[in-house]
């Protein structure tokens, strides 16, 4: 039996106050992590909360990831209280739908800072807290969007295509120190994000039933296994992939 267990070990997991970033963090506190939630929503982050204290320890830190002085501020004070940081989940995100010509250069910055330059600046901060602690797992999301595109997704899909291409070189570089770096695909999950796109895209959720291959929406809870495995030592010598999670949305024609 490989080993999924994660006591002793302390995550961090952007936006993981809702949706996708939930889902993981309940599967890392089920298999016995200490796991800090970070976002901004403090009404959603109480809910959360109640879910993960139910499994084991947990906390929520409130935080604007386009704030980079208070992603390091919070990465610190969570390794400082928990004596370790072992697991970063950068999950937070967002996006702007508009055919290019029409966005802002503001909108494109917010997307691209909030998916993929906090991505950076968080695993960043975390790095020398794994260093010290002989090892980590950085977990990266990504989306149909880093391999696909779309005419009303240009800052997402490049954000998205951007936080791949970023934890290839991430995990080459931390190899070393027994960092791995990976990403999680998602394809449709139905979330806060995908609530307002089916109402904002007509015909969005058939077309999504038709092309996955499952037939159904994801949910939260299809990313506690991938997560578990991902911040677990039966992938230490996983590192620098982009795993799907989708139903069989990527590989259908
Ligand atoms: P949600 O909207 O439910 O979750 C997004 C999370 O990101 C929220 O918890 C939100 O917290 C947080 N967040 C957004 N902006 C900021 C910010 N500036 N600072 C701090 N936290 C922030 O959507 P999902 O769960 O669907 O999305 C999670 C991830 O999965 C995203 O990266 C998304 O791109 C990706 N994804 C989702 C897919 C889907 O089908 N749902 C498909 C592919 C990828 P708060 O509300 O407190 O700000």
């Amino acid at each position: 039996m490989p080993n999924f267990d994660l006591s002793q070990r302390v995550a961090f997991v952007t936006g993981g106050n809702g949706g996708i970033g939930l889902g993981m963090a309940k599967g890392l506190a089920e298999a016995g992590a200490t796991v800090v939630i970070a976002g901004r929503s403090k009404t959603k982050a109480e809910t959360a909360l109640a879910e993960l204290r139910a499994l084991g320890e947990a906390d929520f830190v409130e935080l604007d990831v386009l704030d980079e002085a208070s992603c390091r501020k919070a990465i610190d004070a969570t390794a400082a209280r928990f004596g370790r940081l072992d697991i970063l989940v950068n999950n937070a995100g967002t996006t702007v739908r508009k055919q290019p010509q029409d966005l802002t250069t503001e909108e494109w910055r917010r997307v691209m800072d909030t998916n993929l330059t906090s991505a950076f600046v968080c695993a960043q901060a975390a790095y020398p807290h794994m260093k010290r602690g002989g090892g980590g797992k950085i977990i990266n999301i990504g989306s149909m969007m880093s391999i696909f595109a779309s005419s009303f997704a240009a800052p997402y899909a490049a954000s998205k295509g951007g936080i791949v291409q970023m934890a290839r070189a991430l995990a080459v570089a931390w190899a070393k120190d027994n960092i791995q770096v990976n990403c999680i695909l998602p394809g449709w999950i139905d979330t806060d994000l995908t609530r307002t796109a089916r109402a904002q895209v007509p015909g969005l959720n058939e077309r999504v039933l038709d092309r996955t291959p499952a037939g159904r929406w994801g949910s939260p809870a299809d990313f506690a296994g991938i997560a578990v495995f991902l911040a677990s030592r039966a992938s230490d010598f996983i590192t620098g992939t982009a795993i799907p999670v989708d139903g069989g949305f990527s590989v259908q024609t």
